[in-house]
């Protein structure tokens, strides 16, 4: 049997372009290794309730093609993000806003809370900031870094502030109104259908085999197909012939309580260096759901190594380094696509993968 393309791996840029292709006319064919489709989106169903097995993903974007697109398959509900930190004894708002300077400070208004927070950056005094840690402190003073940044960061990374490039901190928002939607995007919410029927949408039509390693399925011969789309790990691809890009991984423990509401929001992050977990989701809150028990999984970072899933890249400048060469190499194979977040190595949220696998399509297919 011969296809167009073979695409590894049945995650949200696999099936994007796998659905655009057969748009086209296109013969696909799309493996895993793992036993489901949906690479990390997938949930799965605890006690009537849909358990984000692989962490919790929160749709949002601001591309307006991206939302139609994926409301093609599914519909979102009025899901806003809108995460609680516990340091210590104190519990605050995220992202960091005015919620949360008010309990800090006990101020109200956004002159007070301007003033403190410029009085602790002059202080300091960092002109051009040179890592996560000088970035997080010019943006918002000492005590919101040392309070809500510092632990739950060299948690999450394994590393310390100091060695962490500046751009991760870039994500977090930083606000002077009463506002604790943590996105700024116009479009957010949690599929109604799930995200299970979103990919499965996606793939309708679209020959899939599950439990199917790459390495495994060149060895079946029978097989062919004129171009890949890869979605796994780069380096692997390659065989590791630089050395293993960093990545960091997370375990997550995940129990049922028999309680119908435990902490009364999907997500609390723990931000302090003491507590060995970043954050609990209580998945149920995703969904408004009233069911009489409740699932919460704690999420406890740690180093990728071989045999565990690699969940984010580390983009610090060494591995920046070792994937250019990786994508020197990618260069000498035209008839292999890289994408998504494994494939090419980045923090991406999910729209900027849609994004990504839609425009990689435009190209290919010239549409
Ligand atoms: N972060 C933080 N305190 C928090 C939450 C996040 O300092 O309470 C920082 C941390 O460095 C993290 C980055 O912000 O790596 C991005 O976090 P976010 O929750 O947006 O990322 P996710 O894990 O959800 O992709």
């Amino acid at each position: 049997m011969k296809y167009d393309y073979l695409i590894v791996g049945a995650g949200l840029f696999g099936a994007v372009f796998a659905h655009q292709a057969k748009k086209q006319g296109k013969t696909c064919l799309v493996i895993d290794r793992r036993n489901h489709i949906g690479g990390n989106i997938y949930c799965e169903t605890i006690e009537d309730i849909r358990v984000h097995r692989y962490g919790a993903h929160i749709f949002h974007t601001s591309d307006k093609e991206v939302w139609e697109y994926v409301n093609q398959f599914v519909s979102f509900n009025h899901y806003i993000n809108a995460p609680v930190a516990i340091y210590k004894d104190e519990l605050y708002n995220l992202p960091f806003n005015m919620n949360t300077f008010s309990k800090m400070w006990n101020i109200r208004t956004p002159q007070e809370a301007k003033q403190i927070i410029q009085s602790q950056i002059e202080e300091l005094n960092i002109q051009d900031p040179q890592n996560l840690e000088e970035q997080a402190l010019k943006l918002v003073g000492k005590d919101v870094y040392e309070k809500l940044i510092q632990g739950y960061t060299e948690k999450q990374w394994g590393r310390s502030c100091k060695e962490l490039p500046a751009f991760i901190i870039k994500r977090l928002p930083l606000r002077f109104t009463y506002d604790n939607n943590y996105f700024s995007d116009p479009y957010q919410g949690i599929p109604i259908e799930g995200y299970n029927a979103l990919i499965e949408g996606l793939l309708q039509g679209i020959e899939v085999q599950l439990s199917t390693d790459y390495v495994q399925w060149n060895k079946q011969t029978e097989h062919q197909a004129e171009k890949i789309v890869y979605t796994g790990m780069i380096d692997e691809f390659f065989d590791f012939c630089y050395g293993a890009l960093e990545y960091r991984t997370v375990s997550f423990e995940t129990e049922v309580l028999d309680c119908d509401n435990y902490q009364g929001n999907a997500v609390v992050n723990y931000t302090e260096k003491e507590i060995p977990y970043t954050r609990i989701i209580e998945h149920k809150h995703f969904e408004f759901g009233t069911q009489r028990k409740t699932v919460i999984s704690k999420e406890y970072p740690a180093e990728w190594q071989k045999g565990s899933e690699p969940y984010y890249p580390v983009n610090d400048e060494k591995n920046q380094q070792l994937y250019q060469k990786y994508q020197q190499l990618a260069k000498t194979q035209p008839n292999v696509l890289f994408g998504g977040r494994l494939g090419a190595y980045r923090y991406y949220d999910m729209d900027k993968v849609i994004r990504a696998a839609l425009d990689a399509a435009k190209q290919e297919f010239d549409c």
